[in-house]
């Protein structure tokens, strides 16, 4: 089998389309999935159908639009969505209800049946816009918890489809996902599919419990199947990689080099400790915080020689919780600053903003430790790609059991995001590292993230499709 065009399906896709004063302006948008499915689409042409953040009086599926403008290689075709279906779909539902869900924080969900109608509505409106464009050949590959209902729907529409669908964020146990009012709705809503990846077994096992005990349905985990109406679904752990040689390349740049050793001048301390992320409850970081004034009190040794950097990327802006979280960081910067800064300098240094790759990197090469501390992650890129890009071997990378990611980065110190005292010892712990000890263990990970890479995650991917179609598949 030839891949013969793939038609992409996400909530947010690779662009943003905005209406100005002098006329729409299509802007090309990155995130983790936009940076993953990108060059595959690139490569093999298609379409990739999603919202690209505009809201309309009369919402619906509309025009295609050429990417990249210049020299196009593939097409976004536009799903709008009506002001009160982005209030309800996807800050309703899709955020403050699936999203904290699946990330255990049970408490923080909202279930409410305006923001359960809005979802079926709008996963209705994707599935009518696949079938629009599909033809026969296609794969079909839907992404992620906004759209756990589109696969049923498209099915309904063309049953002979080849659907896949990639589950991005973690997939909670059963006694979790059972909270759910709409739980075996959702469930039978993606297992229309022929082929369903995750991250972690872990969240595999917990979708497989889940299925046989709220569906009642045949499951065979040792073969990854499950008997679904006549159809057998394969069921995968396929966790994603990173584009391992563009960090190596990035981190070989003199420019991102120069970049590097500008930022520890400018931070003048002796060790620099680096958080990045998305400025989101699931990312642990009030608690990294904490671990931070706790590391500081109980080693008054290192008060002139550390600093701590946390880049906050804004994300969900709108959102009240996620309002009052960036007012309790900033908050707690303030304190702990208050607390342990010297009249020159400061502990912990923040920034509310997103880097560009060449400067994310300039910042991995900077740090001594990364602390990548969730609460709860599907997986966790920013861990991966400060090993990719660590060409020296050097640096200690501090990662939290509850990252997806720490399945495959088995040599990072991994402490408990929960309990500060924990972070604050490894944190120690890491500074104090005797290089060659740092090195064995970051070669031990560069080795794992340059083999197992983006690449290497496709052409996973494309083998589990073959088995759903027979034969070997192949890009075209
Ligand atoms: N990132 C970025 N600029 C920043 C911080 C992060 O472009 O200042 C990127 C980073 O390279 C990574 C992605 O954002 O690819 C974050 O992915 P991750 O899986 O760590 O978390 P997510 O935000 O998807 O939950």
């Amino acid at each position: 089998h030839n891949l013969e065009r793939l038609v992409v399906v996400s909530n947010r896709g690779p662009v943003e389309i905005k209406e100005t004063p002098s006329g729409v302006s299509v802007s090309h948008t990155v995130s983790g999935l936009v940076s993953a499915v990108e060059p595959i689409i690139e490569a093999t042409g298609g379409i990739w159908i999603a919202w690209c953040g505009r809201k309309k009086r009369k919402p619906g599926v509309g025009h295609t639009w050429p990417v990249p403008r210049t020299e196009p290689r593939y097409s976004v075709r536009e799903v709008t969505l009506s002001a009160s279906e982005h209030r309800d779909f996807y800050l309703g539902f899709a955020n403050d209800c699936l999203w904290p869900l699946c990330h255990s924080f049970i408490d923080r969900c909202v279930f409410n049946p305006d923001y359960w109608r809005s979802y079926q509505l709008v996963n209705q409106r994707f599935a009518d816009a696949v079938a629009a464009d599909w033809r026969e050949g296609d794969v079909v590959w839907i992404h992620d918890y906004q759209l756990a209902l589109t696969p049923a729907m498209f099915r309904a529409l063309r049953p002979e489809a080849r659907i896949a669908f990639f589950w991005h964020i973690p997939f909670p146990s059963y006694d979790v996902f059972s909270i759910l009012p709409w739980a075996r709705e959702i469930l039978k809503g993606f297992l229309a599919c022929d082929n369903i990846a995750f991250h972690s077994p872990v969240y595999l096992d917990n979708f497989l419990h889940c299925v046989s005990w709220l569906l009642d349905l045949e499951v065979d985990p040792e073969a990854g199947i499950v008997r679904w109406e006549g159809r057998d679904i394969i069921v995968r752990a396929l966790p994603i990689g990173v584009d391992a040689a563009r960090f190596i390349a990035l981190a070989t740049e003199p420019a991102v080099r120069q970049r590097a050793e500008a930022i520890r001048r400018s931070i003048g301390a002796r060790f620099l400790v680096l958080g990045a992320d998305r400025l989101d409850y699931t990312k642990g970081i009030l608690e990294r915080l904490q671990a931070v004034e706790l590391f500081l009190e109980r080693n008054p040794g290192y008060a002139d020689d550390f600093t701590f950097l946390q880049v906050a990327v804004p994300t969900r802006t709108e959102g009240k919780a996620y309002r009052e979280l960036r007012r309790a960081v900033e908050e707690t910067v303030g304190r702990i600053n208050g607390r342990f800064g010297e009249q020159w300098r400061v502990p912990v240094r923040y920034q509310f903003r997103s880097l560009n790759p060449e400067y994310l990197v300039a910042h991995y090469l900077a740090a001594d430790v990364a602390l990548v501390t969730p609460l709860r992650d599907g997986l966790n890129l920013v861990a991966k790609e400060f090993v990719a890009s660590r060409i020296d071997n050097t640096g200690v990378l501090v990662l939290s059991p509850f990252a997806g990611a720490a399945e495959q980065l088995t040599e990072a110190v991994i402490a408990n995001p929960y309990y500060p005292h924990d972070v604050a010892e490894q944190l120690r712990f890491a500074l104090e590292m005797p290089r060659e000890e740092q090195a064995r263990r970051m070669r031990a990970m560069r080795e794992n993230v340059t083999r197992y890479n983006l690449t290497h995650w496709w052409q996973s991917i494309l083998d589990s499709l073959a088995q759903t179609l027979g034969g070997h598949l192949r890009l075209s």
